[in-house]
């Protein structure tokens, strides 16, 4: 039986944080001051994760962290992530889409090896072209090289369709709309701005500082006219081509136009726990069954239950908005 909650939604997407250590300090995300807080697990107890999922009906996962290139370890975690998708193996036989989220300061080297590995594609967050911009926000010197460099080596190596995430924070980098949208056409990737959501570990987030999906459309209108692409149900962004066809851009709008109705993801943490939104307020500890000796079909029986406790939407903005009981950097964005 598919993995569906209460609200109908089939489950088929899967995050794993594979740690919450982070090189970056974006000025978004971390304080700059805390570093890893929960810890990580064995690649194996990620991997027996997967497997009881994909047998549930996940056909997409999602690496993320923290930052997911700094565990060592990780390319040949994405070869047996690859072998799920045998037909005989624990899995149904679909195809698998394995993905990466990644600051990309370490991608370079490791792009053709992943690739190789059995990684679909990956997603480079980069919240600035221009190199002073960026070590402003993630607080490191020296790091917009790298990050090109590993964008252009995931390119190479055929990590394809190869995305950019921005998000913007006003003060910040909202100047940054229509340079991105001449690096979306100059580097043949698809830039998606996203809007800052209240889960940074330095508490600033407020309605102002959101640069919202119509004032990305009007900005990057001035620049070229932006025709709208349709897109999947469960898409998050939404696309727009330029009107000669050269260069994508994607908005993903969770503030200013919720999606949260077609939302088919679950997360786990990288201390194992499952968390079945960003906002959640808490958490489902699946490594503890693990521990405790549980089956495989005791591992599916406890996600079936967490799956039914998935919130309907998120309350940012609103009055009664609690925040999340963890931040992005130990959630895994
Ligand atoms: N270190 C990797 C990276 O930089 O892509 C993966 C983890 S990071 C937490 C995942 C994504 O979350 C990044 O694209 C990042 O920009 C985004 N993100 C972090 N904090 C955010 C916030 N408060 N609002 C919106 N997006 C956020």
């Amino acid at each position: 039986m598919p993995l569906t909650d209460k609200f109908g939604r089939a489950i088929t997407d899967l995050r794993i944080s594979i740690t919450d250590r982070c090189n970056y300090k974006c000025v978004y995300c971390r304080t700059g001051n805390e570093g890893a807080l929960y810890g990580d697990l064995p690649f194996a107890d990620y991997l027996r994760m997967a497997r009881v999922l994909v047998g549930m009906g996940v056909t997409k996962i999602r690496l993320t962290g923290g930052e997911p290139l700094l565990r060592k370890g990780v390319v040949e975690f994405v070869r047996e992530l690859a072998k799920l998708n045998a037909p005989n193996g624990n899995g149904r036989g679909d195809p698998l889409d394995i993905a990466l989220t990644t600051n990309g300061h370490l991608l370079a080297d490791l792009a053709q090896p992943l690739k190789n590995a059995g990684l679909t594609r990956v997603t480079v967050s980069m919240d600035a072209v221009d190199p002073d911009r960026f070590a402003r926000i993630t607080r490191v010197p020296n790091g917009y090289d790298h990050v090109l460099a590993g964008i252009r080596a995931a390119r190479r190596a055929g990590l394809w369709p190869l995305k950019v995430n921005c998000v913007l924070m006003r003060g910040f980098n909202e100047d940054q709309i229509i340079p991105f949208g001449m690096f979306a056409r100059e580097e043949g990737v698809t830039v998606r701005f996203i809007e800052f959501m209240p889960l940074e570990e330095g508490r600033t987030w407020s309605p102002d500082t959101v640069v919202t999906l119509d004032e990305i459309l009007a900005r990057m209108g001035e620049y070229r006219p932006l025709v709208e692409i349709p897109r999947g149900r469960s898409e998050t962004a939404r696309r727009y081509r330029f009107d000669d066809g050269v260069g994508e851009i994607g908005i993903i709008a969770p503030v200013s136009h919720p999606f949260c109705g077609h939302c088919s993801r679950i997360r786990i943490t990288s201390d194992g726990k499952i968390r079945t939104c960003l906002f959640s307020v808490w958490d489902h500890d699946l490594h503890a069954q693990m521990r405790r000796g549980a089956s495989d079909d005791e591992l599916a029986e406890f996600i079936r239950e967490v799956v039914q406790k998935k919130e309907e939407r998120h309350h940012i903005g609103e009055a009664d908005f609690v925040p999340a009981s963890r931040t992005m950097v130990h959630i895994g964005g």
